[in-house]
């Protein structure tokens, strides 16, 4: 049976850390790394998420600010608002909730945060900046699994690593994270022939496919490292992910649960690249 890659355990201990590294800046400093979050519209789930950045930073005595716009705002009114955010001097990231509604532009939108205040890392700056292995921020999910990947001393290097899905957030960051610790990357998505054949060979696979249990034990090859990075409500209302965990886990060496695998790993390293974009300023 695989081994639990914990990512509630490991986010707790990171949060611990932060929580540390913050009351040390408030106490040489008198300053206060800051976070603000801008949601437009009524969305259910975008709601949830904002409540739990804002319990987050309390946590690890990070401030917040939440700006939340109704639905009907224009795109000027929301970029006068991103701008007016750039030039605080108490908030070091700027997070807008993806998705925004269909009348805004969401590239527009993130290409007006300030590249050092971009803890989503969504703005095409960063994004470069991934690419040549010089970036401040990477996307919080693939952040998160290479951190978790490191806690249980899992080494990349030279190992055949498959990502299956290739979204701006998740699959092509995750990628890229890969290659720079020296992993042999392949990215599977919809046009993949035979996904089961390239699934197989991964010593490594990252699944983030957005199809419900979709993989299953015979895709996968004896002692594989496992990541999910799936979220599915399943109709009795408990969640789950893009793996089959019960057959999956049989077979696997390592394996994120879902919940508590990736998903708090995420919520933690937004609370880091705030860190890192405060120490960013201060240096
Ligand atoms: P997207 O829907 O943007 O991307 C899905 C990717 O999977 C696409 O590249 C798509 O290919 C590929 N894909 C879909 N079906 C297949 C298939 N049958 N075979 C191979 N590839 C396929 O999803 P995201 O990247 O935004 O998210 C992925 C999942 O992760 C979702 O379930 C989401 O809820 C979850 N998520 C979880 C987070 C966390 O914190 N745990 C954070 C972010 C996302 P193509 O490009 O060809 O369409």
């Amino acid at each position: 049976m695989a081994e639990i890659l914990d990512g509630k355990l490991v986010s707790a201990k990171i949060k611990e850390e932060i929580k540390l590294e913050i009351e040390e800046i408030k106490k040489t400093s008198g300053k206060i790394p800051g976070l603000a979050v801008v949601i437009v519209g009524d969305d259910p789930a975008s709601k949830v998420y904002v409540k739990n950045k804002r319990r987050d930073c309390e946590e690890v005595g990070m401030y917040s600010e939440e700006h939340a716009l109704p639905e009907n705002i224009s795109e000027e009114e929301l970029l006068g608002l991103v701008k007016k955010l750039n030039e605080e001097e108490n908030i070091h990231g700027i997070l807008v909730q993806s998705p925004l509604p269909k009348h805004l532009n969401e590239d527009i939108v993130f290409e007006n945060i300030s590249p050092e205040k971009d803890v989503d890392a969504f703005h095409p700056e960063t994004v470069g900046r991934i690419t040549l292995g010089r970036y401040n921020f990477v996307p919080c999910t693939p952040m998160g699994v290479m951190e978790l990947l490191k806690y249980y001393n899992i080494d990349m290097s030279g190992k055949e690593c498959v990502v299956v899905g290739r979204s701006n957030i998740v699959g092509k960051p995750m990628a890229l994270l890969l290659l720079q610790a020296n992993g042999t990357v392949t990215v599977c998505h919809s046009r993949t022939k035979d996904l089961g054949e390239v699934t197989k060979r991964a010593d490594i696979l990252i699944v983030a496919m957005r199809q419900r249990q979709f993989i299953k034990a015979d895709m996968v090859k004896e002692g594989a490292v496992i990541v999910d990075v799936g979220i599915h409500k399943k109709d009795d209302g408990k969640l789950c992910g893009d793996v089959d965990f019960e057959s999956v886990a049989k077979i696997a060496s390592y394996i994120t649960p879902v919940p508590g695998g990736v998903g708090p790993m995420t919520r933690t390293m937004l609370l880091k690249n705030t860190l890192t974009a405060f120490k960013f300023k201060s240096n």
